[in-house]
């Protein structure tokens, strides 16, 4: 993704958002809620997230190889997350789609998208972007710039989690239509090290693809939640500012959830940088307010923490506890929808 430099800080808003309802009381007992009165919903079941599971699902990811699109290891990586979705019980939809890159390689891409609850039309959206960068462009050794990456934190671990979310939710069922969405080539932006002359949307193209041509005609989900680098230990995961843009108040909603179970030391109620990711095109063409779920660094040069686009973006800085963070927040925010 994109980083466009432009850190503002400040206190973020925090009023509550939660789900509310009208409490009940049983026939002849003193009312002591009378009708009317609202509480706070405290009964959901949300099942545990398992951060050793998630981290599996990473190891595996990278295990491969890079998924740089129009290669082997590439092809085989979508295989292993189709399988894997449709083993948890999801409706799994490959699309595949050619996509132009900055140097105009026609990308053999595959948005990977696995449904729980397929005939619901009241839906949810969550997606990370499973491509692996093909460049080092940041990587400290000249010569390696033009060598793949791992990409354990930049793609494999949003996915991972996801998975590990698929898992649960394969398990434990869900009241909610679920859409989980691995993009494709959203990693092939223009590199910094060739000095390229600035060009628009070489970045999310898988995102841009399906935006356009959606899997189903006219396709809505109330929310839609992206995690992009969520796997690295004490991530600071910060209020991205198009977030804010196009979703103020999940992204409040989200980042309160974070806090009430305990991990308001990663989630951050101060805005962070201008991103160009995935959220953006699913807003932009899909309409659906989405929030993205994406480390933010300000002391280090990239924002994003210092192994960002270099190869030691590997699995020595992948962290459960990160992971857990991250998996459980998600997992809170979609089992207390109704
Ligand atoms: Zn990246």
């Amino acid at each position: 993704m994109l980083m466009i430099k432009n850190i503002i800080k400040d206190a973020g808003l925090t009023f509550m958002l939660g789900l509310l309802f009208f409490a009940c009381s049983s026939p002849g007992k003193k009312d002591e809620k009378s009708s009317g009165q609202l509480e706070q919903k405290a009964q959901v079941k949300t099942p545990v997230f398992n951060a050793d599971s998630a981290y599996h699902y990473i190891d595996k990811q990278v295990g491969f190889g890079p998924r740089v699109p129009n290669t082997e290891t590439h092809a085989q990586c979508a295989l292993y997350l189709e399988s894997k979705m449709k083993r948890f019980g999801a409706e799994v939809i490959v699309q595949e789609a050619d996509v132009v890159a900055f140097d105009n390689t026609v990308l053999k891409a595959k948005n990977i998208i696995a449904q729980f609850n397929p005939d619901k039309n009241d839906r949810l959206l969550l997606f990370a972007h499973w491509d692996s960068r093909p460049f080092a462009d940041h990587d400290a050794d000249a010569s390696k710039h033009n060598s793949p990456i791992d990409g354990a934190n930049d793609g494999a671990s949003g996915v991972g989690v996801l998975m590990e979310i698929g898992r649960q939710i394969g398990k434990a069922g869900i009241d909610m239509g679920i859409d989980i969405i691995f993009f494709d080539a959203e990693d092939y932006g223009q590199p910094d090290h060739l000095d390229l002359p600035y060009k628009e949307h070489t970045w999310c193209l898988g995102s841009q693809y399906w935006g356009k041509n959606p899997h189903r005609d006219g396709y809505y989900a109330r929310y839609g939640i992206l995690l992009d680098m969520v796997g690295a230990e004490n991530a600071l995961f910060f209020q991205e500012l198009h977030s804010l843009q196009y979703a103020p108040e999940l992204n409040q909603h989200v980042w309160n959830i974070a806090s009430d179970i305990g991990y308001g030391n990663h989630f951050v109620f101060e805005k962070g940088g201008m991103i160009t990711d995935d959220h953006v095109y699913v807003n932009k063409y899909r309409n659906i307010p989405c929030v993205n779920i994406i480390q933010f660094n300000a002391s280090s040069e990239s924002s994003f923490g210092d192994f960002w686009h270099t190869h030691d973006d590997n699995m020595s800085n992948i962290n459960r506890a990160t992971l857990k963070a991250v998996g459980q927040t998600v997992l809170e925010t979609i089992y207390r929808e109704r």
